[in-house]
């Protein structure tokens, strides 16, 4: 097979495509599902096996620090008088779901019609494989950062991060390390209703909190119904949330104005009753809420209460562990978004269009930006219709032509930016 997609500033032969399809190929037969309990880490130290075989060089080249288990920080050493640049992505995935609703086999790494099939293959193991080649062809063709370049891979990111991206995190910063800035996932090549498409860096990541939403009414028997019911009640005030939205924070960049920027409200869990004929004494839903940048889970709760309490209805936080605040929003005015912004330009395809938005769930890059001055997130690979929401579904699948590219791209990026400053 030959894949003619242009790896314009790097020159491949068809052959040397092949190779970089199938070593990628290969990383998509580990199951590295992580769990929110405990989960097996034998695929990821199989995966990390294979990686140092086929990416030998990068192995043995840069330092491999193993953290949390299962989680990897490879340091591509520059000038140490000089802040150093940091690349993220996970190694972990989502389970697979059932196997029916797959066309290939979820963990096969089959090739089919010009595309790559598996669990893994955009969130995020493009963006693993993606940078160890890249670093790899950087090496073979004798390139050296000016600057250190790490590459961090955490192995629980769909499960919140609480071991990888956390160790490497702590990690650096008993070392005393901060970067410029890191690169993760959380921005893509979106399809636009036009037809075209637009490549958008997530300046911003949105926060997170669930709130249980009670309404209170005398139990009794519903052939005397009182005026105000449990779930008549309950149910205005879903009502009314739905209807509102806060009002947009003042975002820099132009963010505002892409798509889901704004807080959300979903209501996502609803209890009421248990008998057709008795009015039940309460009624329940979970809204869980996904607060812009610029807002917080403080305002929101207020916000919340705000049109809950005329109504008598009471509003209580969900205190779990994914309760997160919204990021800060991350500078253009650096040369690492320079590096980034032409690094996209000259990789995605002529026509497609640029723009800074916020990504509407949560990365390990929360945890990186303790560690990093800014947070960029892209990786470049087009979503279909779906947008986010098709990342973990069943058939997930990459395109050879957008797999060659995050590697073009990641090669351009990681010379650009380490070269900076
Ligand atoms: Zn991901």
């Amino acid at each position: 097979m030959s894949y003619d997609a242009p790896l314009k500033g790097l020159k491949l032969s068809g052959e040397e495509k092949n190779g970089i399809i199938r070593r990628f190929a290969g990383t998509i037969r580990f199951p590295t599902i992580s769990m929110p309990e405990d989960f097996s880490l034998e695929p990821f130290h199989d995966m990390r096996d294979y990686s140092a075989r086929v990416w030998s060089k990068v192995f043995s080249v840069l330092e491999m620090e193993l953290l949390g288990g299962a989680s990897i920080l490879l340091k591509w050493a520059g000038d140490p008088s000089l802040e150093p640049v940091m690349l993220a992505a996970h190694q972990d995935v989502v389970p697979a779901g059932e196997h029916k609703h797959w066309s290939h086999d979820p963990f096969g790494g089959e090739i089919f019609r010009n595309r790559i099939w598996g669990r893994g293959t955009i969130d995020y193991k493009c963006g693993y494989g993606g940078m160890l080649e890249a670093v790899s062809l950087l090496l073979a063709g004798g390139f050296k950062p000016r600057r250190t370049v790490f590459l961090a891979f955490g192995h629980d990111e769909e499960v919140g991060g609480f071991h990888g991206a956390k160790a490497i995190t702590e990690s650096l910063k008993n070392s005393g390390i901060v970067c410029s800035s890191v690169l993760d996932e959380g921005g893509y090549i979106y399809s636009e209703s036009d037809g075209s498409f637009t490549a958008e860096v997530a300046l911003a990541e949105k926060g997170y909190a669930s709130f249980r939403l009670k309404a209170d009414a005398v139990q009794g028997h519903s052939s005397v119904p009182p005026d105000r019911t449990a779930i008549g009640t309950l149910a205005r005030g879903l009502v009314a949330l739905d209807d509102a939205s806060m009002s947009l924070p003042d975002i820099p960049g132009g963010i505002s104005s892409s798509r889901w920027a704004a807080t959300t409200f979903a209501p996502t869990i609803l209890s009421a009753g248990h008998k057709e004929n008795v009015l039940p004494g309460t009624a329940e839903a979970v809204i869980n809420t996904r607060p812009s940048p610029g807002s917080s889970v403080a305002e929101v709760f207020e916000f919340i209460h705000s049109i809950a309490d005329p109504l008598g209805i009471t509003v209580e936080l969900l205190d779990n562990a994914s309760i997160s605040e919204p990021s800060t929003v991350s500078s253009r005015q650096t040369g690492d978004f320079n590096a980034l912004e032409t690094s996209i330009l000259h990789t995605v395809a002529p026509g497609t269009g640029f723009r800074c938005g916020v990504f509407p769930a949560a990365t390990d890059s929360r945890r990186y930006s303790q560690v990093a001055k800014n947070t960029y997130r892209f990786l470049p690979v087009h979503l279909d219709r779906r947008g986010v929401g098709a990342l973990h579904s069943a058939d997930e699948s990459i395109s050879i032509t957008d797999y060659l590219m995050c590697v073009e791209f990641y090669a351009e990026y990681i010379s650009r930016v380490s070269s900076e400053g």
